[in-house]
């Protein structure tokens, strides 16, 4: 895109006065303003992105995971966070893939129906082990978070140079630009503004005059009673915050492969890698954690060092021995917590509302992230 100075009449002038400002038009910040126009069908709402339309920081860049956890995964939040917070954030997660469903047609979604699975390699059996040791304490996990049947269950391995492979009930795919653009549209007819190809500079040139915040733009200023940020990875950024780091996520998509013995969405290496299957392509993402320092980048454009990460992975375990062909490669910014922690940032103060840090997990997290954030701004009115 052309990039040229403001001029001064772009600068100087109001663009909008909203009651509430949503920055961030990610799955985030538009369900946000879905539950904020529920519960109060009156208030004047905005959402600010940077982006074009139809685009935003991950959301529409993603694997379209309809995904609440895998095994290793699992396994591994339970040695850094408590149980308790496991459990609630497998609630978040379940909940948010049932509010997708609930509120829009699995056509509108592009909803792939199946399973999920992890799968195990040979030099992997360690971690093998622990998963088959662990199976019923997992189960008992999600059941306490009132995920029904049994959801983990040894499976055949899709290939046999794989080691093992476990089945995830309940997990599916979807197409994450269909969902986000079937949510935009329906926060767009409930009478939410959008504004496109804004960029809210950080908080230090924001003014706060009354009960009213100033936010100077390059398109002119914008007035809002609450702002929310839901800007996930840019957060850090626009806060001067450290407890937000961005993190890359890279992913490539492969030409048609004749007989794909992979259906359904697959997890491996403590969900450090994933793919599905997009009819007979196959779309394989992650790697982040073998470059983490290069990863911590709100850049979004993929890298070679990753891409052949991802290729090697792809042709020596999970296609050996056979050609295929890349047609597409791109990437997102996600957000984590410098901890480790896997809860979504939510606090609010001040008339500024914060609802960030959504992993890797985003597309199941988001309805309720938005819901309670929406909920914090009610409050503070
Ligand atoms: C490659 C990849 C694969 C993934 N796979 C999955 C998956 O399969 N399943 C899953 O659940 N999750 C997945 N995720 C994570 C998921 O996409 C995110 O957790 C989720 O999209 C976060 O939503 P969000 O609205 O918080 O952030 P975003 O979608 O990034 O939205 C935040 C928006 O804020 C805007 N913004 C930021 N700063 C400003 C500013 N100053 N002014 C204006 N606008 C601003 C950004 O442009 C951005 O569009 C993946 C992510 C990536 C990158």
């Amino acid at each position: 895109m052309l990039q040229r100075a403001a001029s001064y009449w772009e600068t100087n002038r109001t663009v909008g006065s909203f009651d509430v400002i949503v920055v961030g038009g990610g799955m985030v910040g538009l369900w946000t303003a879905y539950h904020l126009r529920k519960q109060s069908p009156t208030l004047h709402i905005g959402i600010v992105e940077q982006f074009p339309s139809g685009q935003a920081g991950a959301s529409t860049r993603n694997a379209g995971f309809a995904c609440f956890g895998s095994p290793t995964e699992l396994l591994d939040d339970m040695r850094h966070e408590s149980r308790e917070d496991c459990i609630t954030r497998l609630k978040w997660r379940y909940s948010g893939l049932q509010a997708w469903r609930s509120q829009f047609s699995d056509s509108d979604l592009g909803w792939q129906a199946g399973k999920g699975y992890e799968i195990f390699s040979p030099s992997q059996s360690q971690e093998w082990e622990a998963v088959l040791q662990n199976l019923d304490s997992l189960n008992e996990l999600v059941s306490a978070a009132e995920i029904p049947g049994t959801v983990y269950q040894q499976a055949a391995p899709p290939i046999s140079s794989l080691l093992g492979c476990i089945s995830i009930e309940h997990e599916a795919g979807l197409h994450a630009g269909m969902a986000h653009h079937a949510l935009k549209s329906a926060v767009q007819s409930a009478g939410v503004e959008f504004l496109h190809g804004i960029e809210i500079p950080n908080q230090s040139q924001w003014r706060r005059d009354g009960a009213s915040w100033q936010l100077p733009t390059q398109q002119g200023r914008l007035y809002a009673h609450h702002v929310v940020l839901a800007t996930n990875a840019w957060t850090g950024a626009l806060l001067n915050r450290t407890d937000v780091i961005p993190g890359r996520g890279q992913v490539l998509l492969t030409q048609p492969i004749p007989n794909l013995p992979y259906r359904g969405t697959y997890h491996a290496d403590e969900g450090y890698l994933y793919f599905r299957n997009l009819g007979d392509r196959l779309l394989l993402g992650g790697g982040r954690n073998a470059f983490r320092q290069d990863e911590e980048t709100l850049s979004g454009e993929s890298t070679a060092h990753v891409q052949d990460y991802l290729e090697a992975y792809l042709r020596t375990v999970l296609l050996p021995g056979q050609a295929v062909e890349i047609s597409e490669r791109w990437a997102g910014t996600m957000a984590f917590a410098p901890n480790g922690s896997k809860m979504p940032l939510l606090e609010s103060q001040n008339g500024l509302t914060v609802v960030a840090r959504m992993g890797g997990m985003g597309v199941a997290l988001s309805p309720e992230a938005g819901k309670k954030a929406a909920a914090l701004v009610i409050a503070a009115r």
